[in-house]
């Protein structure tokens, strides 16, 4: 599975959803065809390992990078898109929706955090920021070395 890449593409603010939300596991079906029924009802774009899942799917990136900046290349250049990180627009990791900003009441180190209305998680632009800005200049650096 791909959710590392997937918790990505939301942060960049792209509605993403994982296989094992749309596949219900414990439903015997096929679940090849389910996930092909579930973009050809969204025009979505199919990101996937399986090579053969690819080819059945009207549009699809088939990831072959095994670490994430690799795999966002890989899915940012099928899109014409430059990596680009802005809270704002980010989709919450955990759930898809988009997180608002929020002034918080009783503002502590962070002044300005963002809140997700879908699981009520909070986030801020604190340390992990810098490292993801990190992996953001490495999926730049791939891109342009395509
Ligand atoms: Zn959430």
């Amino acid at each position: 599975m791909l959710l590392r890449l997937c918790r990505w593409l939301r942060l960049l603010g792209y509605p993403t959803v994982s296989a094992h939300e749309v596949v219900d596991p414990k439903r015997v079906e096929d679940e090849d065809a389910v996930l092909l029924e579930f973009c050809r009802e969204r025009d979505a774009l199919l990101i996937t390992r399986d090579r053969a899942l690819a080819e059945r799917a009207p549009r699809s990136v088939l990831v072959r990078s095994d670490d994430v900046p690799g795999q966002l290349a890989e899915v940012l250049a099928a899109l014409g898109d430059e990596p680009f990180l802005d809270p704002d627009e980010s989709r919450c990791p955990e759930c898809n929706e988009p997180v608002r900003r929020v002034r918080a009441e009783n503002p502590g180190p962070f002044e300005v955090t963002w809140r997700c209305p879908g699981c009520g998680k909070t986030y801020w632009v604190g340390g992990h920021w810098r490292d993801m800005e990190r992996v953001i200049r490495e999926v730049e650096r791939r891109l342009r070395g395509r």
